[in-house]
């Protein structure tokens, strides 16, 4: 029995996996090259609710574009465009 248990997930958790490593980077797929950090728009997309960068594993972005979106971030935080966090606060 353990051993059918173990082939089943192992067999539920495959898919998923290749799922998202085939994921793409959306910077890469449009080929920009340099990020814009007065687009608060833009940037907006790649922060969550409270302000925070979302994650690489998450947004699905490659190192070079995170590294590049999170310099314009930051630029557009201290240039007060972006907020280093949300009014809202519990
Ligand atoms: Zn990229």
């Amino acid at each position: 029995m353990p051993i059918r248990r173990r082939f089943y997930r192992e067999r539920e958790s495959a898919p998923d996996f290749e799922r998202r490593r085939k994921r793409v980077c959306r910077f890469c797929e449009e080929k920009i090259k340099t990020i814009n950090y007065l687009d608060e728009r833009f940037l907006k997309r790649f922060v969550n609710e409270r302000g925070k960068i979302v994650p690489r594993r998450i947004s699905g972005n490659c190192a070079l574009h995170q590294r590049m979106l999170t310099t314009a971030i930051k630029r557009a935080r201290h240039i007060a465009i972006m907020p280093f966090t949300s009014e809202i606060y519990r």
